[in-house]
């Protein structure tokens, strides 16, 4: 159903966003994938999408850091496979450290990956959704977009930051036939997750098998990760006709987490 759609994922080498590409990439949609990584690792995996899904898959190596790369990042989907009628804003990092101990570097990175990016890939995508007068942006936030927990200051504030954004493009384009909408998961099981283990069980002095039962999981009553073919699926109902009225919205999926 979505063939003939061009989509852009940022951060789609890994974890979600990869998720959200293959996706995408099922249901017939030409791709470009971002992010970091290993760059043999990452033609492995664009080259599976063409050979898994019979569309056309390019990668874009645009850091998130920088707003030139972001354009460039737009007009090769628009050079190259004819525009961008879906983009998935996902790039993300994570760092944790009390306020009072939090590096300045990680602070401003934290905000322009998980934050600013999205501003820019937003602004540059826009004209050609609104020229075309169909377009999706969904925006990969998080449990931490409502509510927060200790010691990830700068994430919880660029997620917060970021469900602001996606109300705000919602109300600009709502005649246009373009919708905003974010995702707030709860913990998903990807190397996100993973690398911040350590780091956690420093800050709290705790075991490994305690930071995942007793931090991760505490915070989510079903006591299971959310999975990244979940957070996917919701990412297409999004992306369908069934969803043009859902817009504006900053939808969880995080086992519970949330209604606490
Ligand atoms: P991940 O580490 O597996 O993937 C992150 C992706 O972002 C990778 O492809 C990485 O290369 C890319 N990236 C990082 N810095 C970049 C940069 N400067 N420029 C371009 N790309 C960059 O993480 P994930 O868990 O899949 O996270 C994806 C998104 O989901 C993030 O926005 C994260 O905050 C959000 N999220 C994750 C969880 C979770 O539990 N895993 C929960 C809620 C929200």
């Amino acid at each position: 159903p979505l063939d003939k759609k061009v989509a852009i994922v940022t951060g789609s080498t890994s974890g979600i966003g990869l998720g959200i590409a293959r996706g995408l990439a099922a249901q017939g949609s030409d791709i470009v994938i971002n992010g970091l990584g290993d760059p043999v690792a990452i033609e492995t995996v664009r080259a599976a999408i063409e050979t898994e899904f019979g569309v056309r898959c390019l990668y874009s190596s645009a850091n998130m850091f920088s707003g030139a790369e972001i354009g460039d990042m737009i007009k090769l989907a628009v050079d190259a496979l004819g525009g961008c009628d879906i983009l998935v804003n996902n790039a993300g990092i994570q760092h944790v450290a009390p306020i009072d101990e939090f590096p300045d570097d990680k602070w401003e990175a934290i905000i322009q990956i998980n934050l600013v990016a999205a501003f820019h890939s937003v602004k540059a995508a826009l004209p050609l959704m609104k020229a075309r007068g169909w377009g999706r942006i969904i925006n990969i936030a998080s449990a931490h977009a409502l509510v927060a927990s200790p010691y990830k200051s700068a994430y919880v504030a660029a997620k917060h930051g970021i469900a602001g954004l996606t109300k705000t493009v919602a109300l600009e384009v709502a005649t246009a036939g373009i919708t905003a909408n974010a995702i707030c998961p709860g913990y998903v099981w990807t190397p996100l997750v993973e690398t911040q283990i350590p780091d956690t069980m420093v800050a709290r002095g705790l075991s490994k098998e305690q930071v995942i039962h007793d931090v991760l999981l505490e915070a989510q009553p079903t006591k299971e990760f959310v999975t990244i073919d979940q957070v996917a699926g919701l990412a297409l109902f999004l992306c369908s006709d069934a969803a043009a009225s859902i817009t504006g919205a900053i939808l969880p999926i995080d086992g519970g987490w949330t209604a606490h």
